[in-house]
């Protein structure tokens, strides 16, 4: 089995072309998923694009984002169910300290098959978007952010879960294995998955997610895993998705995780 479990579905150029969450571009997401070779894709738009998420997402960035439709997003994945599409109903959700209750809030009305938590702000600044970010204190920040996600019971699944190295910028190897080793232990208590995801090989780090001896400690305390693209576009779905299984295969990964409303069970990779 293989999957590909984090995708924006989201078209940035919606509005021109009459709407931004459609089943026909849904579609659009299998037919590449195919080509891939994937098995099964779960749609993963940012909880920061809805109106439904305003009180949940306090960042000025986001603010200035969310106007979409939660429900729309929605209907439209359950269509593409109800036409036998192999897609599965997801949300990339940030993690931002103190807004615990109004995630939960958020996410409440909705049967997800599982939900993705990022952590892509750490005290306000972006990890991802800041070139500036990923010192030893950025690091520090991070890995306390994700930890705190894992612990929060909100997601069933960590996103690219070292993106603090997005920028290329390591710290300490000391540190670096610290860090590696506490979150893991926190995602091993809080029983939720991680992601190893291709997307951060085109990004300036140019390598997966996450690091290889990071993911074998998560390996080694039984953590399951997910596999990802995090494409932003059709044609980017499944988009070296064979690569981040050899990487969890490498880490001694022989099964990957299946999600149904929020249940989980494990299959074979590959
Ligand atoms: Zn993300
Ligand atoms: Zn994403």
């Amino acid at each position: 089995m293989i999957v590909d479990y984090h995708m924006h579905l989201r078209d940035r150029h919606g509005d021109e072309a009459g709407g931004r969450y459609l089943v026909d571009r849904l579609e659009l997401h299998v037919d590449q998923a195919r080509r891939a070779g994937i098995d099964e894709i779960g749609i993963s738009d940012h909880a920061y694009h809805f109106r439904q998420g305003e009180a949940a997402f306090d960042h000025p960035w986001m603010q200035q984002r969310c106007g979409d439709d939660l429900d729309e997003y929605v209907a439209t994945i359950e269509e593409g169910k109800r036409r036998g599409l192999p897609v599965k109903l997801a949300l990339e959700v940030d993690f931002l300290p103190g807004r615990e209750e109004q995630v939960a809030a958020l996410l409440e009305p909705y049967s997800w098959d599982y939900v993705l938590g990022s952590v892509h702000f750490v005290d306000g600044k972006s990890v991802d978007m800041d070139p500036s970010f990923g010192d030893a204190e950025g690091w520090r920040g991070y890995f306390d952010a994700l930890e705190a996600a894992a612990a929060s019971g909100l997601f069933d699944v960590l996103s690219h879960p070292d993106l603090v190295k997005f920028f290329g910028r390591r710290p300490d190897p000391a540190l670096a294995d610290a860090l590696h080793g506490s979150a893991a232990t926190a995602i091993a208590r809080a029983d939720v998955c991680v992601e190893v995801s291709a997307a951060g090989l085109h990004k300036p780090v140019g390598e997966l997610y996450p690091d290889s001896p990071f993911l074998r400690r998560c390996r080694d305390l039984d953590v399951p895993i997910t596999l990802a693209s995090d494409a932003h576009e059709p044609e980017h779905v499944g988009r070296d998705v064979d690569r981040a299984a050899a990487h969890a295969r490498a880490a001694g990964y022989e099964r990957v995780t299946v999600f149904e409303r929020r249940r989980r069970r494990q299959e074979p990779l590959g």
